[in-house]
């Protein structure tokens, strides 16, 4: 009798230190943090990749539902002759390659594609357009402008990348109601002028500052297998952690090396890389949708399902990206399906609500079906509903 009292109060004396620890392991992970230092995130990156998953995992689960994957769809608006020398991108007029220049589309055309994108369960349009930044392009940004209007008028989140932005162009996109400007960092300060030279680095900041200002949501991240390092790969991740706010979407590409650019002949990057560098902007980017970007055609679908536990929670689909493939809808809604996964409604993230004006109604358990790498039940998640 006595042994078995003692026996119940020990397993309850574990149980409740179990629990201590996983709430003050929440207390840590959960925390979003603006001082990062580069050797606390070079620890997290160099550690052993399964350990590194499975504390990204246990991170993505206590910020967002790991069963929700955003699906996101890209439409080149206006294709080549970027007067640039990105030396990865096959739309510079510097580099002799297959794609061609073609002038800003049509409002319908946008229109069409968004209508379709939708249909298909796309819940985030984004638009591209190949050019330097917006100056003399007068008429040009207001058909962007117009373009804006109408695909937010459908209720999809939307996104443009068209360059280096002013304050008033950047205040001018939300008034027409854009929910993210995408403007990628690329890699490292250190590594970029390797790669870039008509740009700086800090013109790509004060872009992204400019964004900021006019409370749009900031989509940054970068490009693996440019030829850059661990350090590099760190040094972006580092970036962008301390930033005052962390960008709400951080895109991993992939180089899907173009031939006539300058690195054509890149080796891919490793895939153990790739999930080493998604894990890590995961664990210090908690809040952060964290997106597979170009170069997923590549992967397998267990090699994309790892990238998902590793704490990727959105994708590009439908036809194409700005000029390299992209899954279609209907593979990528059957390879979701096959792992429970579903998509992620518009406005989910509560970070890019607020900027909308949407009212967080409720929080509600998030990962309720998820116990298994994180103990995820304490942890919530608010929902959105728009302001009445
Ligand atoms: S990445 Fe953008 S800015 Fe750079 S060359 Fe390509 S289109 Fe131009």
């Amino acid at each position: 009798m006595f042994r078995q009292h003692a026996s119940t109060s020990m397993r309850l004396f574990a149980q409740s230190v179990r629990t201590l620890a996983t709430h003050a392991n929440q207390q840590v992970t959960r925390a979003t943090r603006h001082d990062w230092a580069k050797s606390e995130i070079e620890q997290i990156y160099e550690s052993p990749l399964f350990e590194l998953i499975y504390r990204a995992a246990s991170v993505h689960r206590q910020n967002h539902d790991p069963k929700k994957i955003q699906l996101c769809t890209l439409m080149n608006i206006k294709t080549g002759g970027c007067t640039e020398d990105c030396s990865y991108c096959s739309q510079s007029s510097r580099y002799s390659t297959p794609t061609k220049a073609s002038r800003l589309v049509d409002v319908d055309s946008v229109i069409e594609a968004a209508k379709k994108a939708k249909e298909n369960g796309s819940t985030r349009f984004c638009m591209g357009a190949a050019w330097r930044d917006l100056a003399g392009r007068k008429r040009g940004f207001e058909r962007i402008l117009h373009m804006v209007r109408e695909v937010r008028g459908m209720g999809m989140e939307v996104c443009t990348t068209l360059g280096m932005l002013s304050a008033e162009q950047a205040r001018q996109l939300k008034e027409a109601g854009l929910t993210a400007y995408n403007h990628n960092l690329d890699t490292s300060r250190e590594f970029y002028p390797e790669v870039i030279t008509t740009r700086s680095y800090d013109e790509r900041l004060g872009t992204i500052a400019n964004v900021r200002e006019a409370g749009i949501s900031v989509c940054s991240g970068g490009i693996l297998g440019l030829g850059e390092s661990n350090a590099d790969r760190i040094g972006l991740i580092w970036e962008v952690s301390n930033m005052p706010e962390h960008p709400e979407s951080f895109p991993v590409n992939a180089l899907v090396p173009i031939k006539g650019t300058p690195l054509e002949n890149n080796e891919p990057v490793p895939y153990q890389t790739l999930l080493r560098t998604i894990a890590t902007a995961r664990v210090v980017l908690p809040t952060t949708i964290i997106r597979l970007a170009a170069g997923r055609q590549t992967l397998d679908e267990t090699q994309q399902v790892m990238a998902f536990m590793a704490g990727a929670n959105a994708i590009f689909t439908g036809e194409q990206m700005l000029t390299t493939p992209c899954s279609p809808w209907d593979e990528d809604k059957a390879m979701m399906s096959r792992w429970g996964l579903e998509g992620m409604r518009s406005f989910a993230q509560d970070n890019v609500a607020r900027k909308e004006g949407l009212r967080i109604s409720s929080d509600v358990p998030v990962a309720e079906s998820s116990k298994g790498a994180a103990d995820a039940s304490a942890t919530s998640q608010a929902k959105t509903q728009p302001t009445p």
